[in-house]
């Protein structure tokens, strides 16, 4: 079965298995968007927070909120079946919101904890995904700006994630939008770089603080891979640009030491932890984590 092989060649096997070719008119693909238009109002929407570790001090640096689906029937689905799906309808824009409310209203929480507890040190930051649609929104930065205001956020440590190839076909507006985001304070966070190629050049265009390398070069570095130059490369780079590198996608010690040596401040990867539920990420946050 074509479906179950590919989720098990992704390693998902925790989540419910469809063929991510679906063809858009499937009667399966038309019921999962059907389904989707309620599951906001369901609320079977849910986040997860996988740690962002901190390698000079080893310490929780912060989170990246992912979002899950707790289908009724069909368990938990991946977000990258349903995104493309919401992305395809306009409905990532009221779950794009839902998401980025969420969020706030949790590290909210967290940085209540941190500051009613002066032993610990005072920043805890959150990273959230925005679509590529959500960025094409005119008043998008409206939105953000008065649910800052609503939630009474410190927002130095929220960093919104903006996929590489989006930023390739970036138009003015849209460039001009995350000129003000930087303006209101708000991190800018390239994911899954070095997966839109030509884009080394156009970095510097961007108001952006740190850089994603994608999991695929991490995990490809080897004592002669090329990959390991192409990080190299990426890494000298960013850093020329005044930018902070995290490295995605971490399984092994191997893989923890190649990243270090080359000088990445932050990691990401199932060798330290996978996405968390809420109430195991609160633990971390409150234990003051060290990895
Ligand atoms: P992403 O933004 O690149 O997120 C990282 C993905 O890699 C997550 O998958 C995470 O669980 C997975 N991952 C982390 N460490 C490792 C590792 O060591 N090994 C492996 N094999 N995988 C690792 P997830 O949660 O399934 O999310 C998939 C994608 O869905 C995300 O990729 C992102 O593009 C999208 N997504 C998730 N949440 C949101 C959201 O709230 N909004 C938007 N627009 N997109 C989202
Ligand atoms: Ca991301
Ligand atoms: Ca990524
Ligand atoms: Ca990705």
């Amino acid at each position: 079965d074509v479906a179950m092989y590919q989720a098990k060649a992704k390693g998902r096997n925790c989540y419910a298995v469809f063929n991510p070719a679906m063809q858009i008119n499937t009667p399966e693909r038309l019921q999962l968007e059907n389904d989707l238009r309620w599951a906001l109002e369901r609320d079977e929407f849910c986040l997860y927070y996988q740690p962002i570790i901190n390698l000079t001090t080893g310490y929780l640096q912060g989170f990246e909120a992912l979002v899950r689906w707790q289908h009724p029937q069909k368990g938990m689905i991946s977000p990258t079946q349903f995104i493309p799906i919401a992305e395809e309808t306009g409905l990532i824009h009221q779950l794009g919101w839902w998401v980025l409310r969420s969020a706030c209203s949790q590290l909210q929480k967290w940085q209540r904890f941190l500051q009613k507890n002066s032993e610990y040190p005072p920043f805890l930051g959150l990273n959230v995904n925005l679509s590529p649609i959500q960025l094409e929104q005119a008043d998008l930065i409206e939105q953000i700006y008065n649910l800052l205001m609503l939630v009474e956020l410190d927002y130095s440590g929220l960093k919104l994630e903006i996929t590489e190839s989006c930023l390739l076909k970036t138009a003015e507006a849209q460039a001009n939008r995350l000129k003000q985001l930087k303006t209101l304070g708000i991190g800018l966070c390239i994911d899954d770089f070095g997966t839109g190629y030509s884009s080394l050049s156009r970095l510097h265009e961007f108001p952006i603080d740190t850089v994603k390398i994608d999991r695929s070069f991490v995990q490809g570095m080897g004592p002669n891979s090329s990959q390991t130059e192409i990080v190299k490369t990426i890494v000298t780079l960013a850093h020329s640009l005044g930018m902070n590198l995290v490295a995605e996608g971490i399984e092994t010690p191997k893989q923890l030491e190649y990243i270090k040596a080359l000088g990445c401040e932050f990691a990401q990867g199932y060798f330290f932890s996978k996405p968390v539920d809420v109430e195991t990420a609160t633990r971390l946050v409150r234990g003051y984590h060290r990895y």
